[in-house]
């Protein structure tokens, strides 16, 4: 299958942080990949920024080492890097200080694209807004690209917002939520919403509940001191999560615009029902034995934050009344598998002998590792002796659907390319960030006045016994993580 690739218009994009290790892994490899495939116009510059001080030949080079590390999918690397090289520049800014702003502003283009990716900690997230703003380098025709953490809290993030609508107009704004760059994710859109299969059975009538997994089987890995101030609820849930649920949830949107969708997703996260502690466990990973356990590893030997969440959450409307989604997410698990799981109601009843109940049809939407969709069907066991009945997945792998040699899109790579087009689709608007806090904010709120405690799971399990009690008490169960 050949993909069509569109050209977007020519641009400057600003890459603060650029010395950092998102810019290095994922955004200057992901901005690579799109010059590969032609999607980049000739005038197209990106310009590199961070407190260190180095010339636009030492930012080369060290964009040169990290994509020949960070692409290692790229058969005509060797042809087409320096070409990509020679897009680049770079400016020292420490954005704290008056440093560099002037410098930065001669190397800019009037009459162009202007995107400013802010590849920082959100500390700094006002502090360049506004120093954008006051040397006039905020033209209307700009946009500010803001990574995650957005806040850790509803007060936090009002703030983080306020400070970037005062330079920016929300239009301008694109808050990155990367698992809206998966290629699946956005399938589950074209799913629902460009088939007529499916949405007619997308309610509680049909659907018995729906299971979110977003499982991990690294620990904290070096990143202990954030993460022990977060945990999996702030970290993976107010985000990550909550956007899953609000794709699978949502209404169909009148039409395939930013705020057509937006608004759906708002009105999903505005009708959750506050969550009841029994309907929550918390996890963190402990291994008797010792060493690998959360508490050494973020330094921290009485951290009562958690590393695994999992929830019942209802979506109090018409459409899932009734119908539960249940959340889970964790560190050090047993795999690193995430998916969407759209469980169906049994059929009512059988007609088979013999086969005891049947089971109901799931459809499964798989982000990682590899990305496709199945679909859990029962059919006649092939062959003589009978009318036995099995189950068969009828299954949509991408990367077999696409071909073998066609590479996925990195969902940076897509985001990164949706900015400079000026489409707000896949970022989330202020308000839906607001609404998930408004949300999570009392049940955090919750473990520090009752002093809650996580429960202990070992490394490399799916998670603690109070999370598969969660389901049990409900009658259903969990599905497998590992295969
Ligand atoms: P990092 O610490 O590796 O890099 C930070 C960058 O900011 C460096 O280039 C540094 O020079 C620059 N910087 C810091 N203070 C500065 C100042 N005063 N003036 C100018 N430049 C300054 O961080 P990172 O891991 O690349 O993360 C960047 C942002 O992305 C953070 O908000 C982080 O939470 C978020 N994020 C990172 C990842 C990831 O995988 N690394 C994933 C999701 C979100």
């Amino acid at each position: 299958m050949v993909s069509r690739v569109i050209p977007v218009d020519p641009f400057d994009l600003v890459l603060f942080g650029a010395t950092g290790d998102l810019a290095k892994r994922k955004i200057l490899p992901g901005l690579f990949h799109r010059f590969e495939v032609g999607q980049m116009p000739p005038e197209a510059r990106i310009i590199g920024s961070a407190r260190t001080e180095m010339d636009a030949e030492a930012f080369r080079q060290s964009t040169k080492d990290a994509i020949e590390e960070f692409t290692p999918d790229s058969p005509n690397r060797a042809k087409t890097l320096a070409a990509f090289l020679e897009r680049l520049d770079y400016v020292t800014v420490d954005v704290s200080s008056d440093q560099g702003w002037q410098d930065l502003a001669q190397v800019l283009r009037p009459d162009v694209v202007r995107a400013f990716y802010l590849s920082v900690g959100p500390s700094l997230f006002a502090d360049i807004a506004g120093r954008l703003h006051e040397c006039g380098l905020a033209t209307p025709d700009s946009r500010i690209v803001v990574e995650k953490p957005f806040g850790r809290d509803l007060a936090s993030a009002r703030a983080l917002n306020e400070g970037l609508r005062a330079c920016f107009e929300e239009h301008q704004i694109y808050r990155i939520d990367h698992y809206l760059g998966k290629e699946t994710v956005q399938n589950l859109m074209a799913l629902r919403f460009a088939n007529s299969l499916f949405e007619p059975l997308w309610n509680a009538t049909h659907v018995d509940h729906v299971q979110i997994t977003v499982a991990e089987s690294i620990g904290i890995d070096g990143r202990g001191a954030y993460y022990d101030q977060s945990g999996a609820m702030r970290d993976m849930v107010q985000n990550h999560l909550v956007q899953l649920l609000c794709l699978t949830a949502m209404e169909p949107p009148s039409k395939f615009t930013p705020n057509a969708v937006r608004d759906e997703k708002v009105k999903v996260i505005e009708a959750l029902d506050p969550v009841e502690p029994a309907d929550i466990a918390r996890g963190q990973y402990r291994a008797d034995t010792g060493g690998d356990s959360y508490r050494d590893h973020v330094g921290n030997s009485s951290s009562s934050t958690e590393s695994f969440i999992a929830m019942k959450v209802s979506v109090a409307n018409w459409r899932w009344s009734g119908t539960p989604f249940y959340l889970r997410t964790g560190k050090r698990l047993r795999a690193r598998e995430s998916e969407i799981a759209v469980v169906f109601r049994d059929p009512p009843h059988t007609i088979f002998p013999n086969v005891g109940r049947l089971r109901g049809n799931v459809l499964v939407i798989r982000l990682q590792p590899d990305e496709g969709i199945t679909l859990r069907t029962t059919i006649k066991d092939p062959g003589p002796g009978g009318l036995r009945l099995s189950e068969v997945s009828l299954d949509m792998s991408f990367a077999d659907a696409l071909g073998a040699d066609v590479r996925q899109q990195d969902a940076y790579e897509r985001l990164v390319m949706d900015v400079i087009r000026g489409d707000q689709t896949l970022f989330m608007r202020g308000d839906e960030v607001e609404a998930a806090w408004a949300w999570v904010d009392p049940i955090i709120r919750n473990w520090e006045e009752t002093g809650d405690q996580p429960a202990a799971y070992d490394p490399g399990s799916s998670g603690p016994e109070e999370a598969l009690m969660l389901m049990h008490r409900d009658g259903r169960r969990w599905r497998h993580i590992g295969g």
